[in-house]
This record gives C-alpha cells, structure tokens and sequence, in this order.
C-alpha cells in the first residue's frame, strides 16, 4: 500500500517488489540482488542517466530523505525534484565522474526537505538500455559532523582549561613511553603546542635529582599497577629555567596487562615555590622564637581552652600532655584574672593594639616568674564575637627584677630601706584619699631625734647610721601594717597612721613610738639613747592639702622642740590660720608706714581753771586706703613684731618732733606728748637715738626737747626698772618732761614712784570715768592726786568726758585734763584752729 499523505513515510514493502527476489529461484539476478541491497542499504542510493539525471531507479532510503515516494521520483531529473543545495552539485558529480570514471566519497551537498545535508557521494557507470547511467550512493554525515564539531567544542573547552589550571594530560604505551600530551603538557615544558613528546621524556626534560625517583614510580605502575603522584622538577625546552609540576599517572590494565599508561601533570611552581618559601618563613620564625625564648600558645576563647607548645609548657609549669582545660583561667594565677580579662576585652575593642599583659607563674623555692604574654585575636564569629587568639610568651623575670630593683632605689631610702619622701608623697595622696572616703582621721607626723647630732659627733658617721638603722626598725615594729614610716633625710622620719577613729588614737601610737625609740641602742660596744620630737596634725581636720600637711607637722615639730623636745605636739590649724593672718596684717602694715598711711592727730590738754592749752597728745591714726580712718586699737595689738615695732616709734618720733617744729614755727610753742611702746623704750641706747633724732633738726628756737613729753606706761619699768630709770635719766637730761600714762591700773607701788624720774603722772581714764558713782574709783583719784603733790609731780585726768567730771577733779585739786569733753583727737591741721576757739565751760572756771 502506498501512502502519499505523509511523505517522510516509508514506502510499504510492496512497492518494491520490482526488486524483490523470487523465493523460488536459487540464482538470484543482478538485478534482484541490487534490490536487495538498496533495500537494506541506509544511505540513499539508486539509478541515475547521467545526461539529465532523471532517476531510474531509487531506495526507500532516498524516498526518505527527500520525502517522496518511489513513484514521484522515478523518471524525474534531480533539478526538478530539487534535491541539490544548488546546481553545482550536480555538476561536480558528473564532472567527477567522467574525469576519474568513478565516484569515491565526493564531498556534496544535498537539499532535504528545507535544509542542507552534508554528504559524500560514491557513483559507478552503469549501461541500461543503451544509456549511460551511474550507480549512486549519498552517505549523510551531518550527523557525523555535528558529534566532531562538540567534540572539538569539549576539546577546545578542555585544552583551556587545561591551560589555565596549567593541567595536561598524557597518555604512554605500556612500556612507559608517552604517546600523546595535551598542549598543556607543552606549556610546561616549554615546547610548542602540538610538539609530540619525546621517546626519552625522563631524560630530556625531568631534573637529574628527579630521575630516579620518577622511572621507579613509573616502573611500579606499569608492573604493578601502582599509581603514582609526584612532584618533579621539570627542565624548559624553551628558557633551560626549572619549573615544579605535579604529576599524576594510573595503568590502564586489562586481563592483568598494561595496556597503557595515563594520567595528568599540573603546574604547581607558584605554589610550589610560595609554599617553599612559607616553609622556609617557618622555619626561621621557629628558628626566631627559639632564640628569643618566645612560647607560642592558641586559645579558643569560646571554649575558654589554650594550648601551647613544648615552650610554653615549660613556661607556665604545666606538664606537656595536659593543656589548659575549661576556663584557661586554670592556667593563670587568681590575682591575674581580672588583668587578664581587662586587657582581652580591651583588645577585642582596638584590634590594632595588640593583647599584653603580664602574669604570674610560681617559681621555685616559692618565688615567681613573671611572663609577659602578646597576642592577637584571629577570629571572630558572625556577631563579631572574638573566638580564637593566637600569641607568644616570655619569661620576662630578670627584667622584672630589675624593675624592681630600680624601683627600689627611686622609692626606697638606702640606709634605712624605708620609703623615702617621693614613696611617701604618693602614700600621702593614696591615704587622704581613702580618708575622705572612709571618714576616718589620717595622721601626719613628722618626727625628728633628740640629740642625734652629738651621736654623730662623739661616736662617728658609721655609728649615726648604725642608730638612724635601729631607729628606722624600732619605728617600723612599733607601727600597724597599715602605717608608714619613711626616712626624709638626717634624722627625720614621716609617719602616716591611717584609719583613725579618734585624735586620742594618734597620741597613743606617737606615744608607744616614742618609748620604743628612747629605749637605749647598742651602738658597736656602746649603748646610746635618744629621744623624739614628733609634731603630727590631723587629716581632714586640717583640711591641707599633701605638702602643707607635711609641713605643719612640720612647724608642729618644731613647737614640740620648743616646749622642750622628747614630745609630740598636734599642729593648731586656728593658731596657724590667725599667725597667718596677723602675718598679712605686718604685711599691711608695713605697707602702711613706707607709704605714708600713719598719720599723728592731736588731742588737747588743757589748764581747766585757767582755760588754757597747755599741749597735746599725738595719738596715731592709720589713714586705711579702704577702711578709713582706724585708731590704734586695729594696728596696735599687731606691733609686737620688734622690727616693726620700732619702726612705727621711730616714725611717731620723727613725726611728733616735727609736729613740734612746726607749732613753734607758727608761733605756738606747745608741749607734745609722745606714747612710747615698752619695747622701744628698753631698746639699749634708747635715750641717745632720741638725742640724735633731737639734735638732727635743733635749730628751732627753744629746741625740741623742751617741748617734748613722753608718756610710758607702768609695765615699760616694771621688770627693768634700774634700766629704764636710767634711760629716764638721760632722756631728762636732753630736756624732754616724763610722763607715766594709764596711772593706777598697773602694780605701781610707791618704790615705783620714787625711783622712777617723773614729771606727770597720768590719772587713767577709767577712774575718771567711774568715780562719780564709785567710791573706790574716787578714793584712788584722791590718791593719785595726793600722791603727785607729795612727789613733786604734775598731775593730770584723761578721759574728762563730761563738764561735771572736770568740775570735780577741780575740786580735787586736778587742774589740767584731757578729754572729750574738751576735743577729741583731732587731726594736726585743725589743732590751732580748735586752740584760738576753745572756752573752758565756765562751771571750771569758777570751782
Ligand atoms: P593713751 O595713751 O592712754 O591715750 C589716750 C586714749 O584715750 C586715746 O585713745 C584717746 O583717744 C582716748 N581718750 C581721750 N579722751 C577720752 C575720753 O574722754 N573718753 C574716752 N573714752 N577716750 C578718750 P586712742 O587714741 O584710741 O589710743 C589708745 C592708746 O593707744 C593710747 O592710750 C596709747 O597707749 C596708744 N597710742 C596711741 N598713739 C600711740 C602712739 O603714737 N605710740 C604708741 N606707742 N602708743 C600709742
Ligand atoms: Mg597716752
Ligand atoms: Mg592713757
């Protein structure tokens, strides 16, 4: 049956029954065997004329191919059925054909239902029916072609790829001589792509010291069926330089013969040679941390493990098999953690710094080493938690000790081996802190021996340091751990006794120190004894800060010396604070009187009956740049200061002889009184100074001196009255009057009176005052009045405030006062003016 429908269809067996061979005969025909064979044949093929190439026979093979059925190819020409990619096609078969009288595998291209077929075309002449005819055969190999193009495709893949991982693969006979490389085998040995290798590869191209290890190996494998990897060093046909390759060889064995040999070669000399030169890194690296006595550990910090090498155990005491397990905090001594721990996390947070700490290992005979360990973390996990830190240690003992060493000679006296001062300034400051914080006391002593000198100077400076020795340890064993004892220099010691609850705690360790210290010292065959004058203050009671409570322990000291040595003395902050004060005070006033500031104002004295002047006393005055005008009550009380003292006298007398001089100038020669202080008044040669300062402007009519009255008071005379009557004396004999002030408050006694050279006798203004209302104040006016009559003496009351007062002195029989009732001190300038217009109250005048 014939189907025209489908034409890729194959003809029905039927159709060909032209070819078909009779069953029955035994001799089949050419013809009949022809069909037979096209019939089988898969490759198109059939009978063609070749004058127009109308097919004269065609095999189900071609009827397939170009989808058509026997039929419409039979007595049709090629052109017109179509089945060349062009006409050429044709033309070039027949051109074969009649050139060479055959065909054989003709390369053509056919056109098979819409598309170019490759081919090769075998032809033989054949004669039917008189016609020149070919037998023709059509071998499709786009199939064939397509298989070689991906084949070529993997090889070019493969060849790159072989190039660039620098692997080649070779294969060799079964006695060992390679057959075929790839190009890139060629590469590595420096020869041309496509070069075939060489019989003698091993010795053409293999280094000698490589020879013998590569024919054993391959020996084996062929033998054996061993396979083998080496790493050879190969020698460039090209450059003669050496290049590592790693190669890989595998027997292909059947039936327990080598066939062959295969197998890969790898260019391995980058790495090869980085992995060398890492190595040799290695090796010096080991070599460095061998000769610097470096141990290397690694810690998982997740697990808290480290471990280490032979070094590091030895290091740190730990036997070699046991690592550090959980916590390596096993390894590290327990004051060493938090170091430690510190430091890691520090680490973690500056990564460029690297982790240092120091350590502690224990040493023998129950010393320790110290060991400085330096690490760096390595890894983290994905929430950046440090996990692995890698590191060296050193024993880094003997420096420490050196350390030491040195920090004892800058901290530690060298005699005593007790702190010195720059180790006890830094306890100092470490002790007031803990005082604040903890609210107790901190004592602050400063000590200093009794009579350490002579030591010194009778038994020698061997036996002075013998005995500042046994000071310093008899010191040190009398005082609490907590205490401190430091050698300053000479004989002096500072103590610092922290953590007192009461002042009393103090006294009680200075006085427990002072026995043990007065107790004798052997000195050589001597016993020598000693004492200590210690001055000690409170801490925060005195609220100083480390060098001012250094020094008024000092100043302390120095008191307890004064009162006599071989005791201890608190320091005063009240008393220092008001020395101070008194000592900005003489500043001032010392200021004050270089300045000009003092200035002597004027009070009369006056003659009540009469209703005259009869002179004035200079009193001083401070003319304060703030302040203002300020009476000897704020200055006086500070001029115990000898130097000042006189100073200021020697001001007021200078200054009152010209207060003098110019009254007389104006034409009123008046009496001046002057207040001498006690102190200037028993200055030795008192007299011939005021004689000098007299002399010095003694051109004035009547002089100075006869107008000049100085007013002492009692306690100038009391303790030096031979000598202070003797200054009188002189004093008298340059013409200058004496008067005695503030009479009846001291210890006068009548000895007093008489022997002392007098002119007035001053009635202190506090009888005055009182004697209207108490009859003891007026009994002593009486007196004093009575008193001056009977001596001779001038008699005159201060402090006459009221007119009733003058009224009675008048009739006491004291004519001459002073007081507010009549002026009161006044400045210099205004004294005359005051003088031409004073009246006595007329009650006076008439008493
Ligand atoms: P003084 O020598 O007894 O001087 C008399 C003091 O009594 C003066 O005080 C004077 O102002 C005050 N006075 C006078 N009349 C009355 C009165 O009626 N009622 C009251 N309540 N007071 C009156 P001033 O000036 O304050 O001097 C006090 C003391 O200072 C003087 O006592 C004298 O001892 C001393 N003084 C004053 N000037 C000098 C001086 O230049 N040199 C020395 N060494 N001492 C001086
Ligand atoms: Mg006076
Ligand atoms: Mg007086």
């Amino acid at each position: 049956m014939q189907t025209d429908s489908a034409l890729t269809d194959i003809p029905p067996a039927s159709a060909w029954d032209g070819f078909r061979a009779s069953p029955a005969s035994d001799q089949l025909s050419s013809a009949a065997k022809y069909s037979a064979i096209s019939i089988a044949l898969p490759d198109p093929c059939g009978i063609t004329r070749v004058a127009d190439g109308q097919y004269i026979e065609v095999n189900p093979a071609f009827c397939a191919m170009f989808g058509l059925t026997r039929e419409q190819a039979v007595g049709r020409t090629s052109l017109e059925l179509g089945v060349w990619a062009n006409p050429e096609q044709r033309e070039r078969l027949v051109l074969a054909l009649e050139r060479d009288g055959r065909v054989d595998q003709l390369s053509l291209r056919a056109r098979a239902q819409g598309q170019d077929i490759p081919g090769l075309m075998s032809a033989a002449p054949v004669e039917i029916e008189g016609e020149a005819c070919m037998v023709f055969v059509f071998h499709d190999i786009s199939g064939e072609r397509a298989a070689r193009d991906r084949l070529a495709a993997a090889h070019a893949l493969l060849s790159q790829a072989g190039h660039m991982a620098g692997l080649g693969a070779w294969e060799s006979d079964a006695r060992g001589v390679l057959q075929q490389w790839s190009d890139a085998c060629c590469e590595v040995h420096g020869v041309p792509h496509g070069t075939p290798p060489p019989v003698d590869y091993i010795e053409t191209f293999i280094a000698p010291h490589c020879r013998e290890i590569m024919r054993e190996a391959v020996r084996a494998c062929l033998h054996h069926g061993e396979p083998w990897l080496l790493d050879l060093e190969v020698l460039r046909a090209d450059d003669r330089t050496t290049r590592w390759m790693r190669a890989h060889g595998e027997a292909v064995r059947e039936g327990g013969y080598t066939l062959a040999m295969r197998g890969v070669m790898q260019d391995i000399d980058a790495a090869y040679k980085a992995e060398q030169a890492l190595r040799e890194r290695e090796a010096v690296l080991s070599l460095t941390l061998e000769a610097a006595s470096l141990a290397l550990w690694d810690s998982d910090l997740v697990a808290g493990t480290v471990t280490g090498d032979a070094a590091w155990h030895a290091l740190i005491n730990m036997p070699v098999q046991a690592d550090c397990p959980e916590t390596w905090r096993t390894c590290l001594a327990a004051v060493d953690h938090d170091a430690v721990y510190a430091d890691l996390m520090r680490h973690a947070r500056e990564p460029a710094k690297p982790f240092d700490v120091v350590t502690t290992v224990p040493g023998a005979n129950e010393g320790k080493r110290w060991v400085r360990n330096l690490g760096k973390i390595v890894s983290w996990d994905a929430q950046r938690k440090p996990t692995r830190m890698l590191g060296v240690c050193i024993d880094v003992t003997d420096q420490r000790q050196h350390e030491m060493a040195l920090q004892r000679l800058a901290h530690y006296d060298a005699l005593t081996h007790l702190p010195n001062r720059v180790l006890m300034a830094e306890q100092l400051a470490e002790a007031m802190a803990r005082a604040r914080s903890s609210g107790k006391l901190l004592g602050v002593a400063y000590l200093d021996l009794d009579g350490f000198k002579p030591v010194n100077d009778r038994f020698g400076h061997a036996a002075g340091d013998q005995l500042l020795q046994s000071t310093a340890q008899r010191l040190s064993s009398a005082l609490r751990p907590e205490d401190c004892v430091a050698r300053l220099g000479g004989d002096e010691f500072a103590i610092l006794l922290p953590d007192l609850e009461t002042p009393h705690d103090a006294q009680r360790a200075l006085a427990r120190l002072m026995l043990n210290i007065a107790a004798p010292h052997c000195i050589g065959d001597q016993q020598v004894s000693v004492t200590a004058s210690i001055g000690y203050t409170l801490f925060p009671r005195d609220d100083a800060d480390a060098d001012t409570l250094l020094r008024h322990a000092d100043q302390a000291m120095y008191l307890a010396k004064q009162l006599g040595r071989n005791r201890f003395h608190e320091f005063d902050a009240d008393q220092e604070r008001q020395t101070r004060e008194v000592r900005v005070q003489l500043q001032q006033l010392r200021h004050a009187l270089e300045n000009g500031q003092f200035e002597l104002y004027l009070q009369p004295k006056v003659d009540m009956r009469l209703g005259t002047v009869v002179g004035a006393e200079a009193l001083a005055r401070w003319n304060h740049p703030e302040r203002g005008v300020l009476g000897p009550a704020a200055f006086l009380p500070l001029l115990e200061a000898p130097e000042l003292d006189t100073g200021f006298g020697a001001w007021v007398v200078r200054s009152g002889i010209q207060l003098i001089q110019r009254l007389e100038n104006a034409g009123n020669p008046l009496p001046i009184s002057l207040n001498i202080a006690a102190p200037h008044l028993q200055q030795p040669g008192f007299a011939a100074w005021m004689g000098e300062q007299l002399a010095m402007c003694g051109d004035a009519p009547a002089g100075p001196a006869a107008l000049m009255d100085l007013e002492i008071t009692e306690t100038a005379a009391l303790f030096q009255l031979e000598t202070v009557a003797q200054t009188l004396r002189e004093l008298r004999a340059l013409g200058v009057t004496i008067s005695l002030d503030d009479f009846g408050t001291g210890y006068s006694s009548l000895t007093y009176l008489r022997r002392l050279p007098l002119n007035i006798l001053k009635i202190d203004q506090s009888f005055v005052r009182g004697m209207m209302d108490e009859a003891g104040d007026l009994a002593i006016v009486q007196s004093v009045i009575g008193l001056a009559s009977s001596f001779g003496y001038q008699v005159i009351a201060e402090g006459v405030e009221t007119v009733d007062q003058g009224h009675m002195l008048l009739q006491m029989g004291c004519t001459l006062a002073q007081g507010y009732a009549i002026a009161r001190p006044m400045p210099a300038a205004d004294f005359l003016a005051w003088a031409a217009r004073w009246q006595a109250p007329g009650s006076w005048r008439t008493a």
